[in-house]
């Protein structure tokens, strides 16, 4: 049942002016945080960038990308090229944060990706069974998006956890006082995500418990640890999942993408009454949140 009223709020992303940049490139200057993509798991490495009915498209030019884990720890300039990524996203107004900028600093993505794939280009990446590692500036649009939700002792639900990256992220914003569950369907993601966890800078987290990586039904969320401050949803659901509004602490945010062919980012905020708040940041496009079957199957 629904706790209380909703309401759908248009969403205050306009466009006031788009610059082409590059060959495939535009930009919205208005509002930083609202870059929007579509595509932004699917769309593979360096292809053109089609826009579609969303507020405002963006695409980063491609970021130095050869780095790949054996890169990252034969020199070290993995750590680098990470931090580098992390400026140009800023450079380009993905985000402003500087608490988003910190942690993703802290959290080498290389780290996350399969080996031998370019780990800093600005796209999605193909982590096997029908899924991907969202691209960076998606990551850092939800990182901010959800900033004022993790902060220290909070508590963050991260459902489609995929490769673990953003569960990682979420458990050093809110520390060892805090709680960061990720919910992924596929056993086999859950067992690398951890091994990718281990070797970052969560890996301290996930020892004490506070971050903690479950195979489940995200769409059912993760009723143990629940209310959460902060839900993220890295999957596009049909509709947003009751249990998931449910499970959203009064003062909470969840962000979701929704749809089916045309998605958008949706931001829903739980008034303190207990009432929900919706609105759509952005267009984009992510793989379905669904059953393991229908995945698996090729939905
Ligand atoms: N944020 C992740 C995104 C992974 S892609 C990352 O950047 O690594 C989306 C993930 O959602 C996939 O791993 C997919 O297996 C998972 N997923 C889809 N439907 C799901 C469901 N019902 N329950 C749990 N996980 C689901």
């Amino acid at each position: 049942m629904m706790e209380g009223p909703v309401c759908r709020v248009a969403c205050g992303c306009y466009v006031l002016l788009a610059i082409s940049i590059g060959a495939h490139c535009t930009i919205s200057i208005d509002n930083l945080t609202c870059p929007s993509t579509l595509d932004p798991q699917t769309r593979p490495a360096a292809a053109p960038f089609v826009e579609a009915n969303g507020p405002a498209t963006m695409s980063i030019p491609m970021i130095a990308c050869s780095s790949s884990l054996s890169e990252h720890n034969s020199n070290g300039s993995g750590i680098n090229k990470n931090k580098q990524m992390v400026e140009q996203l800023q450079q380009y107004g993905v985000f402003s944060s500087k608490k988003v900028a910190e942690v993703m600093e802290t959290v080498d993505r290389a780290l996350f990706v399969p080996d031998g794939t370019p780990a800093y280009a600005d796209s999605p990446m193909a982590i096997g069974y029908r899924a991907t590692i969202s691209a960076p500036h998606m990551h850092a649009t939800c990182l901010q998006l959800l900033e004022q939700n993790l902060q220290p002792g909070m508590r963050a639900l991260d459902v489609g956890s995929g490769t673990g990256y953003l569960t990682a992220c979420f458990a050093i914003m809110v520390g060892s006082q805090g709680r960061a569950i990720g919910v992924e369907h596929i056993p086999e993601l859950v067992a690398s995500s951890i091994k990718n966890i281990e070797r970052s800078a969560a890996a301290q987290l996930l020892k004490e418990g506070c971050l903690q990586v479950h195979v489940g039904d995200g769409r059912e969320g993760w009723p143990e640890h629940a209310p959460y401050d902060a839900i993220h949803v890295g999957a596009a659901a049909p509709e947003i999942p009751q249990p998931l509004i449910d499970q959203l602490k009064p003062g909470g945010r969840m962000v979701i993408p929704v749809g089916k062919i045309f998605q958008d980012l949706n931001v829903v905020d739980k008034n303190l009454d207990g009432s929900v708040c919706i609105r759509s940041e952005t267009a984009v496009r992510y793989v379905p949140l669904t059953s393991r079957d229908a995945q698996l199957k090729g939905y």
